[in-house]
């Protein structure tokens, strides 16, 4: 953070050639104010004429210019860092107000990024508390992604734990163990209907509901019929759809690009609200489809957390990566949403927003004292109405600009996110 604090935004590589041009201007006035005043000023023109250089060269000292982009940046990434939002150059944060479109991760970014227990369906008139023992019993055995959901399930719901005897693992299709002389199995549907084990008409409907739904099924069964369905899936997170309904909101485009299966895809996008989507994208086409929004003129972001997003994260205009994610999505992205929460993504927008309007701002305060503190330090007022600037005034003006710069980048701190 103290990096990007200390990072130079490109509109800050302007005001630097500013500065480079405007410091010999401002020793030319100074010069020719002198001058002027030794040939036009009488019999005190040398020693107005040096007041009026001092005078000069105080009111035109460029700090108020200086510490325009560079103020407003420090309280800029320090309200982010407040917020879950780390911000690692100062570019990042100039850039993000330009976006117009978010290409986002599906597995990890929108949703959680692990199966969890969604539904379970058993069947009509069963022991539920006994079959639920027997179970979390068996799975909590097993090794299978799968089955430490449904082990976390039971565990939160303190199902018992019972012993299981001749418990066997058997890879891709599930696991079976004997209790009380019967035997069970928990696996998929073709492991069950392979051992000749009836599934009720009314597990079958449900299963097949969740099915559309994207989720994984699993089932558990005696040796003669199945007893319950179970449904695992990858939930969206609670802010995603509410995150996205506010970026369009403020006219940028989402598009979701995920590795897995279309139908998986069109159902997440579908709970979000993402109009664009594409499903069994390899991380280069990731990568190549920013591209060719870049061609078209867009300034885009990405989001994701994976290794497979990194490509993209290094392709994309601002690159923002899931603090529950890959060290090496963080290690690319120039931001990271420590929460992951996507809620913060319109909120660092809006951050970006506020902070290059407080920029120009204090470019403006900062020139706009010049410009018109300069031309009276030299003495143009004199012949008028015999106005000269005290140069202890002018030195005062000078301060209030800074203050005024430095004030106004503050507000940012307390400002709306
Ligand atoms: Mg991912």
């Amino acid at each position: 953070m103290q990096d990007a604090q200390g990072s130079k935004a490109p509109v800050q590589k302007l005001v630097d050639k500013i500065a480079g041009i405007f410091v010999p201007v401002v020793i030319g006035i100074a010069i020719l104010a002198l001058i002027a005043w030794r040939i036009f000023g009488g019999d005190n023109g040398l020693t107005q004429g040096l007041l009026a250089l001092v005078t000069v060269l105080v009111i035109a000292c460029p700090c108020a210019l200086g510490l325009a982009t560079p103020t407003a940046i420090m309280v800029g990434v320090g309200k982010g860092a407040e917020h879950g939002i780390l911000i690692k150059d100062a570019e990042s944060l100039e850039r993000a107000y330009k976006l117009d479109s978010i290409i986002l991760d599906k597995t990890g970014t929108i949703t959680q990024g692990k199966p969890e227990v969604t539904a379970i369906k058993w069947k009509d008139g069963a022991d539920i508390s006994s079959l639920a023992s027997i179970l979390y019993s068996m799975e909590s055995q097993s090794e299978h992604p799968l089955a430490e959901a449904v082990t976390r399930y039971f565990a939160e719901q303190s199902a018992a734990k019972i012993d299981i005897e001749q418990f066997e693992s058997f890879t891709g299709k599930g696991v079976s163990g004997r209790y009380n002389g019967k035997q069970f199995h928990v696996g998929s549907r073709k492991a069950v209907v392979e051992q000749d084990i009836q599934i009720a008409n009314e597990l079958d409907a449900i299963a097949q509901d969740w099915l559309k739904q994207a989720a994984t099924v699993i089932w558990f069964a005696d040796e003669k019929e199945a007893l319950a369905a179970i449904a695992i899936m990858d939930k969206v997170k609670e802010n995603s759809a509410e995150a996205i309904q506010r970026l369009k909101a403020i006219g940028i485009t989402t598009y979701m690009l995920t590795g897995d299966n279309p139908q998986t895809a069109k159902v997440v996008a579908g709970k979000v609200g993402i109009e664009h989507f594409r499903a069994e994208t390899l991380p280069e086409d990731k990568a190549a489809f920013i591209k060719q929004l870049q061609s078209q003129g867009h300034v885009v972001a990405m989001v994701g957390d994976g290794i497979n997003d990194s490509q993209a994260l290094a392709q994309a205009d601002i690159s923002i990566a899931m603090g529950k994610g890959t060290d090496i999505a963080m290690d690319v992205a120039k931001m990271t949403l420590i929460s992951s929460d996507l809620m913060s993504i319109p909120k660092a927008i809006s951050l970006s927003r506020n902070t290059v309007h407080v920029i120009r701002q204090n470019l403006f305060w900062a020139f706009i004292y010049n410009v018109i503190g300069i031309p009276i330090a030299a003495g143009v007022l004199y012949p008028v109405n015999g106005f000269l600037l005290n140069p202890m005034l002018a030195g005062a003006a000078m301060a209030l600009s800074s203050v005024s710069v430095v004030a106004n980048s503050l507000r940012l701190k307390w400002g709306k996110m």
